[in-house]
């Protein structure tokens, strides 16, 4: 038993009182999906699942936990890829009721919303005012803006409309002593001092609760453009970009790199799918285009693939002629993450390299990862219109898993040596959480010290989301 599940009967006593029954749950039905990530990588346990409503209920329960020094993990659609968001034994605070959409300013183009908002119903409420709000990402049915923010998510659309953070005008959070910071606000100019809400942005619940955030809103298009296209190499993809970008006059809005082998795993798993090409590829490329209007929208998609296939980039492509068929190439890139997971296990690495240096850092990692794992199969994809690459190493056969597994440590020290040569990050979009801690605290050791001084300064007693980051 850990030390939070004999926690003090009045303490439990005192935040179910302050939540009312709505508010709480030990049932262990209930709580069994909060305590388990996506990838059932890492499992844990909880004394109480709170489910505050309302800012003033998330202050009450911090406060009570803070005084007591009791630990708290926060969690939105808990769909953490590195285990950021599994109690080991703290108090859970599940955002999931706080789903109000508190403003709509057209005119400011921005919105206020809950943390408890699923990135989906925000698109939606987005939409419904003739306004986007760009950010997507594959567990858009399930992850919260709270979540979202915390981990300063990226997506398919970062090229265009940068990371969560750049979609950030203001925040609410609660701090770890149950204090109400008021953050929100939609101005795009505010020169006070210390900007508060880039602490908590990406900070992983470690320095406080966010619990409602103002954000960015966009024009909507009047017209998208996406093509599939078969390539011969990263390196032809990197070189299609710059000119899809020259000749689109920037309306690149995502593009995605796929190896055959994701797209192999994607239709052997996932029902409904297709290949859209007559022949194979070695890699794939879904490139969005988004314009104002609609026309010259389907010419320009022609003109770049036109000017890629002159150029040997091109080797075939596919334009997408309705929605139906958007939604159906989109779902080829997507539900990679899926069918890797029914095809076996796979050591994963989320990682960003500069787009220049994409193809070198895969030819490279791959050749030294084929050199000393040659049981590994690597399937390297993602967001490389943004320099961002999700590298794993995966193992189909069932019966070589456990001592696959066993020498993971020794594939990712492989894969991220390489990725300080080239001069990128071990995390590029899903976070540290507990996953990545050592190797944060190996390679960036002045980061790790600064960090430590800040979470001091705001958490002393060490409550909020303990064990991860650092
Ligand atoms: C199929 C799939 C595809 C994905 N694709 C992408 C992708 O393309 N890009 C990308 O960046 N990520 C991706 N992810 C990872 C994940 O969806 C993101 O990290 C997302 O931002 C997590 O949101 P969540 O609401 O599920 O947060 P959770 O998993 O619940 O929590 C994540 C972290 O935030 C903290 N937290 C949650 N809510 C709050 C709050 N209100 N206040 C303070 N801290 C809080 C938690 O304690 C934890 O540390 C993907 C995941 C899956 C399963």
């Amino acid at each position: 038993m850990t030390a939070a599940v004999t926690l003090p009967a009045d303490l439990i006593d005192n935040l179910k009182a302050a939540l009312g029954p709505k508010g709480w749950s030990q049932d262990p039905q209930e709580i069994a999906p909060h305590v388990q990530d996506w990838r059932g990588r890492y499992k844990g346990e909880t004394p109480i699942l709170l489910k505050p409503a309302s800012t003033g209920e998330v202050s009450a329960v911090v406060r009570l936990c803070a005084e007591a020094g009791v630990a708290i993990t926060p969690q939105g659609g808990n769909t953490s890829l590195c285990g950021a968001a599994t109690p080991q034994g703290e108090v859970l605070i599940s955002l999931k009721r706080m789903t109000a959409v508190r403003e709509i300013d057209t005119d400011n183009d921005s919105m206020t919303v809950e943390a408890g908002c699923v990135l989906e119903s925000l698109q939606q409420t987005a939409e419904g005012t003739n306004r986007l709000f760009p950010l997507s990402l594959g567990s858009q049915g399930s992850a919260m803006i709270g979540g979202l923010i915390s981990t300063n998510a990226g997506g398919v659309h970062v090229l265009r409309y940068g990371m969560t953070r750049e979609l950030v005008l203001g925040l609410e959070a609660v701090l770890p002593d149950g204090t109400i910071w008021s953050g929100l606000t939609g101005l795009r100019k505010d020169n006070t001092g210390y900007d508060l809400k880039q602490l908590l942005i990406g900070a992983e619940g470690t320095l406080g609760i966010i619990t409602a955030a103002t954000l960015k809103l966009y024009p909507r298009p009047g017209r998208m453009e996406l093509a599939f296209i078969g390539m011969n190499s990263v390196d032809d993809a990197v070189k299609f970009l710059g000119m899809a970008k020259q000749v689109s006059g920037g309306a690149v809005t995502a593009f995605e790199v796929m190896p055959n082998l994701a797209l192999e795993f994607v239709l052997m798993r996932i029902p409904n799918t297709r290949d859209p090409l007559e022949a194979k590829h070695p890699w794939y490329v879904v490139c969005e285009m988004s314009f104002g209007r609609p026309d010259g929208a389907r010419e320009t998609m022609e003109a770049a693939l036109e000017q890629g296939f002159e150029a040997g980039l091109v080797q075939d492509a596919v334009i997408a002629e309705n929605e139906a068929q958007m939604q159906d190439l989109w779902r080829l890139r997507e539900s990679i993450a899926e069918a890797e997971r029914g095809q076996g296990l796979a050591v994963k690495h989320d990682v960003s390299i500069p787009v220049s240096k994409m193809s070198a850092f895969i030819d490279v990692a791959t050749q030294r990862v084929n050199r000393d794992f040659p049981d590994g199969i690597v399937v390297a994809f993602g967001h490389v219109g943004d320099g961002n690459v999700h590298y794993n190493i995966a193992c189909i056969d069932p019966d070589a898993h456990a001592g696959f597994m066993a020498r993971a440590g020794e594939m990712s020290k492989i894969v991220y040596d390489t990725v300080d040569e080239f001069g990128g990050s071990i995390s590029a979009e899903h976070g540290i959480g507990i996953l990545k801690r050592e190797e944060l605290a190996n390679r960036k050791p002045v980061d790790v010290k600064v960090m430590r001084a800040i979470k001091q300064a705001l958490d002393p007693k060490g409550i909020m989301n303990p064990r991860v980051l650092f």
